[in-house]
């Protein structure tokens, strides 16, 4: 496995810096809830990952449409100020912007464009919550805003997630009616990034 040679100076630098910018452009790690730890798309396995990470926010400055943040003190200490993917704040457009997060990264934690696919993580649907479900409602807007046709309706109009197609994105928690605790949500495809 490859591993992130930095004198421990300097890493504390880095984190220093990635600190006084967090501050500085208003990114400083919220609690977060019950929300899965998500990782930027193209990210390496959760433990490389966190191990070359710097905390330098690049990849956070870099997003476009806003929906990556330093993690809070929720998932450990070990893991504060690394960047999360949060559908709550915005969907994420990995194929329009290019991972521009993945450009932005120094140190190569999340992986450059290539010819691999992407899944973030995904969606799963709390049948207690979804009105379609559990108050038998008219809603499908989740159906609706998916681009990857990850989310056919029953016989009934409630959802249903195919997970082979689904990429993590998160359009369809952002825009779930029962925002802000979403009926639909994206989990990490692997079980340790909770
Ligand atoms: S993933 Fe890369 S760009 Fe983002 S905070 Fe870590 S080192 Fe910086
Ligand atoms: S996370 Fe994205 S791809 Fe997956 S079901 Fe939701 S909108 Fe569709
Ligand atoms: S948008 Fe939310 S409440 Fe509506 S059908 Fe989809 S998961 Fe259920």
């Amino acid at each position: 496995m490859w591993k992130l040679r930095l004198a421990r100076r300097e890493f504390l630098a880095w984190s220093l810096a990635g600190a006084a910018t967090a501050i500085t452009y208003g990114l400083w790690p919220r609690d977060s809830g019950a929300s899965p730890l998500l990782r930027p798309p193209g990210a390496q396995d959760e433990e490389d990952f966190v191990s070359r990470c710097l905390r330098c926010q690049e990849c956070v400055r870099a997003c476009m449409t806003g929906c990556l943040e330093p993690a809070g003190r929720e998932f450990g200490a070990g893991k504060i100020w690394t960047p999360r993917f949060n559908p709550s704040l915005a969907k994420c457009e990995f194929e329009l912007c290019g991972r521009a997060c993945a450009r932005a990264c120094p140190v190569g934690a999340i992986r450059r464009p290539g010819d691999e696919e992407v899944r973030i993580g995904t969606a799963s649907v709390d049948r207690k919550k979804c009105i379609a479900w559990n108050e038998g409602k008219d809603c499908l807007v989740c159906y609706e805003r998916c681009s990857y046709g990850a989310i056919e309706p029953d016989s009934r109009g409630r959802p249903r997630v195919k997970s082979k197609r689904c990429t993590g994105c998160g359009a369809c928690q952002n825009t779930c009616v029962t925002c802000p605790d979403p009926a639909i949500v994206v989990y990490p495809i692997k079980g340790d990034r909770s």
